[in-house]
């Protein structure tokens, strides 16, 4: 049985006040509106994981995850945050190569490797971003573009550790625009990303994969999106800092 997840990404949004209010709002409705059927992610900016998770307790639906790791273990790398720390402060996932970071921050195939491994030995669960450009789009090669990506940062990693990853993808053209993938058109990638990893780690490994779609996903288009066989839930931005929206859209499955 595959988990379904809602991970909300705050990116730089939120002084700590903010960061508080939000969370406990989020903490309130789903313990008074949901059952614990969903695994619900909360990345907040790395300054608010302490209190963020303070507030979270312990909570058997609400998880904590951050937006980035470094590639490395430890050292002289100014500014940039382990994943050892990241579990020290309880974090259970970690955002990996989101297309902001790709593009921003030059983060390569290769160096999200070196990210999902800090994460996966350090015990925790990358959900590893994907998602092609609008040009790749409209040159209908977006399939082999997604599934370039995933065998370039992921197919060195062994069976089990494969288990641990959780996919998002995010067609990039469709990330805070208001320009939302149909669900065919979402239900299509998820369905060759899922057959990608099959083919290489088997359908036992493939049909426990969660993929979340992500991009402009909102409290009137995530039931349909839900609703397709391989969507698995969502990695949401803009609408996960609203807790209303937020939590309605957790409320979609
Ligand atoms: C994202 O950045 O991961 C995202 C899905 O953003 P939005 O929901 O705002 O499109």
């Amino acid at each position: 049985m595959r988990k379904k997840i809602v991970a909300g990404n705050w990116k730089m949004n939120g002084t700590y006040e903010e960061g508080q209010k939000l969370t406990s709002e989020i903490v309130n409705m789903v313990k008074d509106e949901l059952k614990d059927e969903v695994t619900i992610v909360l990345n907040p900016p790395f300054v608010h994981l302490q209190s963020v998770k303070k507030l979270i307790g312990d909570s058997k639906a609400i998880f904590l995850g951050a937006q980035n790791c470094s590639d490395k273990a430890s050292g002289a790398y100014t500014g940039e945050i382990s994943a050892a720390m990241l579990a020290s402060f309880g974090a259970s996932y970690v955002i990996i190569g989101h297309s902001e970071r790709r593009e921003y921050f030059k983060e390569s195939n290769k160096e999200l490797t070196g990210k999902v491994n800090q994460a996966l030995e350090n015990g925790l669960s990358p959900i590893f971003c994907c998602g092609e450009p609008l040009e790749i789009r409209e040159q209908d090669t977006h399939v082999e573009y997604v599934t370039q990506q995933l065998t370039e940062s992921l197919f060195s990693l062994s069976e089990e550790q494969m288990k641990k990853i959780v996919i998002a993808y995010e067609p990039i053209w469709a990330i805070g625009t208001g320009k939302t993938a149909s669900s065919e058109q979402a239900q299509e990638m998820h369905a060759a990303i899922r057959q990608h990893i099959g083919n290489k780690y088997g359908a036992s490994v493939s049909d426990d994969l969660s993929i979340l779609y992500g991009g402009s996903c909102k409290p009137d288009n995530a039931q349909e999106l839900f609703s397709k066989a391989d969507v698995d839930g969502g990695l949401i931005g803009g609408a996960s800092l609203k807790s209303r929206d937020f939590v309605d859209i957790i409320k979609s499955f």
